[in-house]
């Protein structure tokens, strides 16, 4: 054998048994078989065998099986991003003709898919109230396939009774599907929250922006689809491999660096945040502080019924139960928009950027009345941000609001 051949068919290899804490970063095009009957009988639908690195590595498999553990799921596939995920889901369970409804306070990038590209391709779209249960009962026609839930709505954090809207979709035998980004499998179970007198379970896909909590680092792009049922599992899985959609080895890595401390850092963050929430409580330049442990927030009794059962609020903001870190802010409609980018502007710590559950705090101002057709007219009134709180002090938090609040006083 000339040397540089023996350079790539070296005849050394490792010990098999190398255990430590994390799996090790598998990264592969090509997977070898042993032979052409077990090339000839390669199965990659389920995790007895490796076929293509697109379709599965020690690294990716062991992802999804834990990204299984933390929502309660059977299936999982991992997309390259939360909105590639939530776009995967449309693909593989709609075709033309179908209808789908999302709620009218969803991730604006999900509403921009429909509105493009899923009408281009004859699959048609209507907003609900989230709010109103009964709302989604009657927008629910005979050409609806798929139900998109969202607890709470990505900016305006209105909690939605989702048992009960889960209720309509089984009623009307329609798919449900959760943006479960928020919740993150700590807050609640998406497949194991309704009542038992219901029939116990929960929604039949669930979606994970993996960006946020367990990526937690801010560094990372991913997402995941899970779901119980192997139905729709199949069908996830099969479109996701003619699509060719996969994730890179490192960035499952990180991921799966970050999960073991998934939970502390969902608490740790979620208390953090409840303290800068009851500070903008008694700020007279806000008119609304919403987060849903906030009592006067809409859907606070929701939140409390699904992610702090049986624990009676008795403070401002709820200290029981578990919320995501996301904390939105009404001002005084007398707060004119330009002084509510100066507040933004003035802010040291917060960051301007999108995204959250990382280390760092971030900002972002939204014009509401560009992104709503179901919502009161009060929330329309005053500028209005969202505030992500990370790892740092919330002490240092809230001064760097409050000194962000006096220069616009
Ligand atoms: C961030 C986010 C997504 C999309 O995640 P990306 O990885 O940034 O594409 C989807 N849904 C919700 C609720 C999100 O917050």
């Amino acid at each position: 054998m000339k040397p540089d051949t023996a350079l790539i068919h070296h005849n050394y290899q490792a010990p098999g048994d190398f255990v430590s804490p994390q799996i090790a970063v598998h990264k592969a095009s090509s997977v070898f078989f042993t032979d052409v009957k077990a090339m000839r009988e390669r199965n990659w639908l389920d995790k007895t065998g490796y076929t293509y690195g697109l379709h599965g590595t020690p690294t990716t498999f062991t992802l999804e099986e834990r990204l299984c553990q933390l929502e309660g799921a059977k299936h999982c596939v991992l997309l390259p991003s939360g909105l590639a995920a939530l776009a995967q889901v449309n693909l593989a369970l709609l075709k033309c003709g179908d209808e789908i409804l999302i709620p009218d306070n969803a991730y604006g990038p999900l509403k921009a898919l429909a509105e493009v590209e899923l009408a281009q391709w004859g699959i048609s779209h209507q907003y609900y109230d989230p709010m109103d249960p009964q709302n989604l009962a009657e927008t629910i026609g005979p050409q609806t396939r798929l139900v998109w839930l969202e607890a709470p709505g990505s900016v305006t954090l209105e909690f939605p009774d989702l048992p009960a809207l889960l209720a309509v979709c089984r009623d009307k035998q329609v798919i449900s599907a959760l943006d479960n980004t928020w919740g993150a499998g700590v807050a609640f179970q998406p497949f194991d929250f309704l009542p038992s007198s219901s029939g116990s379970g929960g929604v039949d896909v669930s979606v994970h922006a993996l960006t946020k909590y367990p990526s937690g680092g801010g560094d990372v792009l991913m997402g995941s689809i899970t779901t119980c049922d192997d139905a729709i599992a199949k069908r996830l899985k099969l479109s996701h491999m003619r699509l060719g959609f996969g994730v890179g080895a490192n960035d499952a890595e990180l991921v799966l660096r970050s999960l073991p401390s998934i939970r502390m850092r969902y608490l740790a963050q979620d208390e953090s945040c409840r303290r800068v929430a009851k500070w903008c409580l008694q700020q007279a330049a806000f008119a609304q502080v919403l987060h849903p442990a906030v009592t006067h927030s809409p859907g606070h009794v929701h939140w409390r019924d699904l992610c702090a059962a049986g624990e009676l609020a008795n403070t401002d903001v709820h200290s029981g139960g578990a919320a995501a870190s996301l904390l939105s802010l009404r001002f005084d409609p007398t707060i004119s928009d330009a002084q509510v980018d100066r507040f933004c502007n003035a802010l040291q710590l917060f960051k301007l950027g999108f995204s959250w559950a990382g280390p760092i705090s971030l900002v972002v101002p939204y014009d509401l009345s560009k992104m709503r057709q179901h919502a009161p007219t009060e929330l329309m009134q005053g500028g209005f941000v969202r505030l992500a709180i990370g790892l740092e002090s919330s002490d240092d938090l809230i001064e760097d609001l409050a000194q962000a609040l006096a220069t616009i006083g």
